[in-house]
């Protein structure tokens, strides 16, 4: 069915980021938002705009039938999820489908398998790939969750099987630990996720976070080449880019063909991100999880590919078949993605919400800031911190970081506390310039570095 207008699900730099693509697509927008966001850039440019509730995302971007009702009053014709919210949540996406609406992401069935951690984990195994030593399944039976975390051996995670944000993980040392923490881990992850469901990993040492972006039209799938998101905080990225520095060719060839058998063995349709760790002193990689939805670094792979992702997906929602064939999709040199947080990094991370009082956003050649910001702009105090995404390309990875450090110096947000200043010292950082980093540099980096940071007392 072509879509002619367009309920955008979400909020902050990705509800701007899907209004862009629909319109060059020529499709009309509604945005809807909460009671604290009645002033955001989504709302000044969408066509039209609902109110669908309190500040609280539960009242408001989680209340499906909220949602459904503004469609339902706007007459939009589809929705798109977006990321987080209710983007992974397969009975908003039966519902959608059920309302007569098109969904802008794969079937709820699929969301249902590759959206649960540890069916997931069950798919790559069937599909050939290669997944991180741990249990079979859910550890439901306290003896033998025991005995599976004795033969897996320690350090080891346990996992919330409905987890994601960088939430619901936790590394045990020894079995006692792995007692003390089931009980607490499994009522976590039930109030957070409403799933108590755990499942245990192996600990892969200094790993790197690489990600393979897919698109599939239900039928077919093609690869777009791989992410690196190896610098994290608390499990969360903060610097992500494309290609890999750390991939050989050969390797590179390996990884996507098996996101693309794991992504064609669903039948899935959209866009998506099969991620793995990469052990580059082994050369082995396993597959970790499947986010089944847009994600927040998918702009360095535009910036490779020259694919624009959000377009993409919304053409295959509208029905057309996937336009390209593997052949097809080429890269060209590097790109870099850093995010912007209204975070005090001198304040362990601090979330800082303001007014913006002066806003100047960096450009030339090869730049490119995603984000729903303007000057005036108050950031409310209840949605994650991210402000913006500064994104570069060139040539090289060398030019890349160059060009990076050009545009961070140029980027001016007055008003509240960003993640600039960690960023400008990253750029800079000689082992960032050579890569040489896994998922576990960066939090020992920032104690190393926090006089550098300007650290501060918190009570001060
Ligand atoms: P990406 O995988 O796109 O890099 P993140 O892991 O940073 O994305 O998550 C994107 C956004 O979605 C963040 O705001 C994060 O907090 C939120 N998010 C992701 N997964 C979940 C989840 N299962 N429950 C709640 N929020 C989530
Ligand atoms: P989320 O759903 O929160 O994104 P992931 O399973 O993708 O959770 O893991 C988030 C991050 O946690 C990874 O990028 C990696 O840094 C770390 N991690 C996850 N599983 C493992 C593991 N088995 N060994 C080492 N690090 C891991
Ligand atoms: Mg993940």
């Amino acid at each position: 069915m072509a879509i002619r207008k367009l309920l955008v699900a979400n909020r902050g730099e990705i509800a701007v980021r899907i209004i862009r693509a629909a319109r060059e697509l020529g499709i009309r927008t509604v945005a809807v938002h909460s009671l604290a966001d009645a002033d955001s850039l989504a709302v000044r440019m969408a066509d039209e705009a609902v109110n669908i509730g309190p500040p609280a995302a539960s009242k408001s971007y989680l209340n499906i039938a909220a949602v459904l009702a503004a469609a339902r009053d706007t007459g939009a014709d589809a929705i798109h999820p977006g990321y987080g919210f209710l983007a992974e949540n397969a009975e908003f996406a039966d519902a959608v489908e059920a309302a007569g609406l098109v969904w802008v992401g794969p079937r709820g069935d699929t969301i249902r398998v590759m959206g649960d951690k540890v069916a997931a984990r069950i798919a790559a195994e069937a599909a050939g790939v290669p997944v991180v030593p741990g249990s079979a399944g859910r550890i439901d039976d306290p003896e033998q969750a025991r005995a599976v975390a004795l033969a897996i051996g320690f350090p080891l995670m346990i996992k919330a099987a409905a987890g994601g944000g960088g939430r619901g993980i936790r590394i045990v040392h020894d079995i006692a630990e792995f007692e003390r923490m089931v009980p607490q881990a499994s009522a976590e992850a039930r109030a957070a996720f409403a799933d108590g469901g755990l499942y245990l990993e192996k600990v892969i040492g200094q790993a790197r976070h690489v990600e393979v972006q897919i698109l599939g039209d239900g039928e077919r799938a093609i690869h777009l080449f791989e992410r690196e998101c190896s610098l994290q905080r608390r499990r969360q990225k903060v610097w992500e880019e494309a290609p890999s520095p750390a991939l050989p060719p050969g390797m590179r060839e390996t990884l996507c063909r098996s996101a693309v058998a794991l992504a064609e063995s669903v039948g899935y349709r959209g866009a998506g991100t099969l991620e793995y760790l990469f052990d580059d002193a082994t050369g082995h990689f396993y597959f970790i999880e499947m986010n089944t939805r847009i994600q927040v670094e998918h702009p360095v792979t535009e910036m490779i590919t020259g694919v624009d992702l959000v377009r993409e997906m919304i053409r295959i929602a509208g029905g057309e078949k996937l336009r390209f064939a593997q052949a097809d999709i080429a890269m060209k040199g590097h790109a870099i993605e850093v995010r912007i947080c209204a975070e005090d990094p001198s304040r362990n991370f601090q979330p800082g919400p303001g007014t913006i009082s002066g806003l100047v956003v960096p450009g030339g050649a090869g730049v490119r800031f995603d984000t729903m910001l303007y000057q005036g702009y108050t950031v409310p105090p209840f949605y994650d911190s991210l402000l913006g995404k500064l994104i570069v390309w060139d040539e090289d990875r060398p030019a890349a970081l160059r060009r990076m450090a050009r545009a961070l110096d140029e980027l001016q947000v007055g008003g509240l506390p960003t993640t600039k200043p960690l960023h400008q010292l990253l750029v800079r950082d000689s082992a960032v310039a050579q890569a040489a980093f896994h998922t576990r540099w960066l939090e020992p980096w920032l104690e190393g570095n926090a006089h550098l940071l300007g650290a501060r007392e918190a009570s001060e």
